[in-house]
């Protein structure tokens, strides 16, 4: 075992950064205030290959592996969750087509998702739940040579801004997971509909929105993969969509810490710099201990899914930890930046906002702690 970065590592460390703190940094702020989504920067990270560090060269991608893949998430993170968020998301989608469309889907749409030329959405969760997948109610009824559907789904990431969107939803009468395909939905077909915008407390600009599919006709062409298997294919993409949601919760964590250390060596109370006192320090020590831990726990995760060995309990135990600690790292960065955390001249209170999510997407941390649990108590039944 070592802990060295690879040269392609750091080299992947220090280009993401620079990008990051030159270009997206200054624009963190003005994204989630205004909540638009800024293609140029989006346009700028397909051309450096952000958007397809993992895809197979075939695919135009760079077939990077997944710990670079969590440095590029942690420094895009650290300076804008939304980003980070965004391109957490593409990946999700774009590993889904990559594992499990066929090869003239994947030459119609990876490559150009891989650029930033072409956006997709994931559409699973609906209003009655979301942890659930297999209570999923949209039905695409097969009719001739189409699949007709209809369903309602909120809290879509790029729902407004996607060019076309994976639908799961039920294509047979089987109860639970059994009956659930997983569907292709261009844009410009009639009967999708862009519903209302959420307003979200965090990870704001990135077009999350509702999508309505009202007698949406799509041909048959459009299902990925076989019939039935969209539950399956929805669950290993969780598992690969963790390992993206705790890097993102990693560098969320990191960025906060930095503009803790750096606040509380300037800031004075009672004659010195609050870095004195014990009672920051300990709280900047738990942030940076908890933090590494989070680190490794995710290169693990990575690491396993590189070798192709099973890793769906690493994964959840890494996004499990890396996102409780964001949580807790950015409710500290602001305390340590007493009033002023408070207000929006300082960015701690937009990471304070960006880290609740990551407790929440792609499985709660209760769904997290149900897949830990379960695979423990597996070994004891
Ligand atoms: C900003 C944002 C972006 C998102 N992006 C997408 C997207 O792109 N595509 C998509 O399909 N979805 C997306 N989601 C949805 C997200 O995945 C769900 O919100 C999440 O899975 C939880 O589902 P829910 O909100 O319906 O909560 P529920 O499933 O209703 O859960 C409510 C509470 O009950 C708990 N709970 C549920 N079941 C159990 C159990 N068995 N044991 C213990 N506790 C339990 C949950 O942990 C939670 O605390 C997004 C959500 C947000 C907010």
């Amino acid at each position: 075992m070592q802990f060295n970065l690879t040269e392609e590592q750091e080299m992947i460390r220090k280009t993401v950064r620079e990008f990051a703190q030159e270009v997206i940094a200054e624009r963190a702020s003005d994204i989630d205030e205004t909540e638009k989504f800024p293609k140029d920067i989006w346009k700028q990270m397909g051309e450096l290959g952000f958007l397809s560090l993992t895809l197979p060269k075939e695919y135009g991608g760079m077939a990077a592996d997944h710990v670079s893949y969590s440095i590029m998430i942690e420094e895009i993170s650290k300076c804008s969750a939304s980003m980070g968020n965004a391109v957490a998301g593409n990946k999700i989608g774009q590993d889904f087509m990559a594992n499990f469309a066929s090869e003239v889907q994947k030459n119609k749409y990876v490559e150009s998702v891989g650029k930033g030329e072409t956006i997709m959405a994931f559409t699973a969760t609906e209003p009655s739940g979301g942890s659930d997948v297999s209570a999923i109610q949209t039905k695409a009824v097969p009719k001739d040579d189409k699949f007709i559907i209809n369903g309602n789904k909120i809290f879509v990431t790029f729902g407004e801004l996607a060019e076309f969107y994976l639908a799961i939803a039920r294509t047979n009468d089987q109860s639970g997971h059994k009956g659930m395909s997983a569907i292709i939905v261009e844009r410009s077909r009639s009967g999708l509909k862009i519903g209302k915008k959420e307003k979200l407390m965090g990870v704001r600009g990135i077009g999350t929105s509702e999508i309505i599919y009202e007698d949406c006709e799509v041909p048959a062409e459009n299902l990925i993969g076989n019939e039935g298997e969209g539950f399956k294919y929805a669950m290993k993409s969780f598992d690969n969509g963790r390992i993206g949601i705790a890097s993102l919760a990693l560098g969320i964590a990191q960025g906060a810490l930095e503009q803790a250390t750096k606040y509380a060596v300037q800031r004075e109370a009672f004659g010195q710099t609050i870095s004195n006192f014990q009672g920051i320090q300990f709280m900047l020590a738990d942030a940076e201990s908890k933090i590494e831990a989070a680190r490794l726990l995710i290169y693990q995760a990575c690491y396993l899914k590189d070798q192709g060995l099973p890793y769906t309990r690493e994964a959840a135990i890494a996004k499990l930890y890396a996102s409780d600690v964001a949580e807790e790292v950015t409710t500290n960065a602001v305390q340590i930046h007493g009033g002023f955390g408070y207000t929006k001249d300082y960015p701690v209170e937009r990471m304070y906002r960006d880290s609740k999510i990551t407790q929440i997407y792609e499985g709660t941390n209760q769904i997290q702690r149900m897949i830990i649990a379960r695979n423990r108590l597996k070994n004891y039944q």
